[in-house]
Order: C-alpha cells, then sequence, then structure tokens
C-alpha cells in the first residue's frame, strides 16, 4: 500500500512539474509575441511624503495577453529573465516609463521622482550605462529626476564590477535605491559597503510592524542605518494608517503602498486631487 501510495505522489509531482514547464513555455512565447504586438503597458504608483503629497513614482509594467489573460509582472519577469527577454522587456520598461514621465511632468509642470526597476540580468548588460543615458537624453529628462531599483540579488556574484557600474551611474547625478530591502542575504553587512541613495523597506516589515516587536526592531536598525548613510528611506506596502505612522515615529519619511494609491495610469492619478501632483 505504501509503495502504491508513493507512486501516486510521484505522479501528481510529475503532472504538476510539466504544468508548470508548460505554463513557463506559453508565457514565454507569448511574451515574445506581446513584445512586439504592443500588449504591455505601464502603471505608476505614488510615493507620498507625511503630508499624502506625491514625491515620486515607481513605474510597474503591466501585461494583458489576448490569450493568457492578465500576467503578473512577478512570472513573467522571471520567465524573461530566463529565456533571453530580459534586455528587449528592460529596454521597454526603461524608454516607456521615461517617455510617458516626460510627457507628463511636462503638462503637470512639476517634478517627482521616477523609479525604475531593474533586473539583474539588464544591469549586467556592458552597455546598460550608456543606454540609460541614451533614453534620457532622447526624452529630455536629467538623470537626477531618475531613481534605478536594484535587489541584493544583484551582489550575488562580481561585487567589483557591480560597484563600479552604480559608481558611474551616480557620478552621473543618478540614484540607486535597494529594492525589497530586508530580504535577501547578508543585508547589513552589504550596506555597508554600497554607495546607495536610497532604502525600500519591504512589505513583509511593513505588515508586521504592529503585532512584531522583532519587524519593528529590524526595521529601527535599518533606519539607523540608513541615516547614518545618508539614505533616503521609503516603507514599502503600506496598506493602512497605522502601518504608516509606527515607520514615521522611528524617521521614515517617503511612503508607497494601496492606502495612499495602487499602481495607476499617469491620466488617472493626474486626476486624483490626494497626491497633489504638479502642487
Ligand atoms: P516591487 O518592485 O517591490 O514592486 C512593489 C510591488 O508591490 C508591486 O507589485 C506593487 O503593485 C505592490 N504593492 C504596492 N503597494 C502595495 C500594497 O499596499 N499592498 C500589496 N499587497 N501590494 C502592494 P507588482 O506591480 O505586481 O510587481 C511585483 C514585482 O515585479 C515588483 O516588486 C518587481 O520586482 C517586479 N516588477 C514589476 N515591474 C517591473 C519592471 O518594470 N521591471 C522589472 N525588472 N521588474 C518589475
Ligand atoms: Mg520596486
Ligand atoms: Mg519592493
Ligand atoms: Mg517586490
Amino acid at each position: 500500500y505504501e509503495a502504491k501510495q508513493s507512486r501516486n505522489d510521484v505522479c501528481i509531482y510529475r503532472s504538476e512539474m510539466e504544468m508548470a514547464y508548460l505554463r513557463r513555455l506559453s508565457v514565454e512565447q507569448r511574451l515574445r509575441y506581446g513584445l512586439a504586438s504592443g500588449s504591455l503597458y505601464m502603471v505608476y504608483q505614488p510615493q507620498v511624503d507625511q503630508t499624502g503629497k506625491a514625491v515620486g513614482l515607481e513605474a510597474l509594467v503591466r501585461w494583458q495577453d489576448e490569450e493568457l489573460g492578465f500576467v503578473s509582472p512577478a512570472e513573467f519577469v522571471e520567465v524573461a529573465e530566463k529565456s533571453g527577454l530580459m534586455v528587449p522587456l528592460g529596454r521597454f520598461v526603461l524608454e516607456t516609463s521615461i517617455r510617458e514621465y516626460s510627457l507628463f511632468r511636462n503638462e503637470v509642470g512639476g517634478f517627482v521622482d521616477l523609479s525604475i526597476n531593474i533586473s539583474v540580468i539588464q544591469f549586467r548588460q556592458p552597455d546598460f550605462v550608456e543606454t540609460v543615458l541614451e533614453v534620457l537624453a532622447m526624452h529630455r529628462v536629467s538623470p537626477g529626476e531618475l531613481v534605478l531599483e536594484i535587489t541584493e540579488s544583484l551582489f550575488m556574484s562580481d561585487f567589483e564590477r557591480v560597484l563600479k557600474t552604480i559608481e558611474r551611474l551616480r557620478e552621473k547625478g543618478i540614484r540607486i535605491s535597494m529594492d525589497d530591502f530586508g530580504t535577501g542575504y547578508s543585508s547589513l553587512s552589504l550596506l555597508r559597503k554600497l554607495p546607495l541613495d536610497e532604502l525600500k523597506i519591504d512589505k513583509s516589515f511593513v505588515d508586521t510592524i504592529l503585532e512584531d516587536e522583532k519587524a519593528a526592531n529590524m526595521i529601527r536598525s535599518i533606519i539607523a542605518i540608513a541615516r547614518s548613510h545618508n539614505m533616503e528611506l521609503v516603507a514599502e506596502g503600506v496598506e493602512e494608517e497605522a502601518q504608516a505612522s509606527a515607520p514615521v515615529e522611528m524617521g521614515c519619511r517617503r511612503f508607497q503602498g494601496y492606502y495612499f494609491s495602487r499602481p495607476e495610469t499617469l491620466d488617472r492619478l493626474k486626476a486624483n486631487p490626494a497626491l497633489a501632483i504638479g502642487h
């Protein structure tokens, strides 16, 4: 009986693996097509200051496919990274968000920061810095308006080279933000070695800040390090008022989350008076 049961387990396991494999293949195939046919677009989530005014926008990619429907970026970004599609996808994100941001800030007449997520593969392209500068120049956006969000996984190998790229970007005035901070490995020791402009405290810490003393302490020590290194701090994934007030008490001044606004098209954000965009 046992043997029979374990055989069944193997079968279930296999078919799940097969399903995941087939899903990956179709996401890859449809994404290749989607990149060429224009079914990807950008939305933007505001970062707000303590008064609720928008001081930044994070560009987030979206994909609505004819056959697959809505596919989350968490899924298709990973597929893109494994299938050679990350460079064209990253290029699309860079060009589209910088172009749309440029039109938007000319229209509203106010500056905010534009944050763009950069995948490891994209960041490691030899011409990455040149590409970013080129796209900025093309749309008359100054490097000082741009923030690039990277993750700790970038430092898993070839630390020195990554560091050089960061230094070149910062020399041009582009700011570097560490996304999902606290979820990766060796976070605190890494921080001391890196020239960063901003830390984004991961949603998982923000979520538990009210109940969990350990999470609160973790955030306190992150804030202390950020302060001593002159870094901007952003609390991510704020869903209720109390989750913003706790980090405020600890010294965090920037917030992002559904409580303030979901990611939206720029036209919809413009129409939200609470964000006071352009004022
Ligand atoms: P991320 O960069 O950490 O982005 C924040 C994610 O949290 C976004 O999910 C956002 O919609 C979500 N979020 C913001 N506030 C809240 C909240 O209050 N509650 C909850 N439950 N969620 C909130 P999204 O857009 O699904 O993106 C997921 C991840 O996919 C991103 O995490 C980023 O790692 C990646 N990604 C998204 N767009 C891009 C892109 O253009 N390029 C690259 N390379 N990666 C991207
Ligand atoms: Mg991000
Ligand atoms: Mg994040
Ligand atoms: Mg994330």
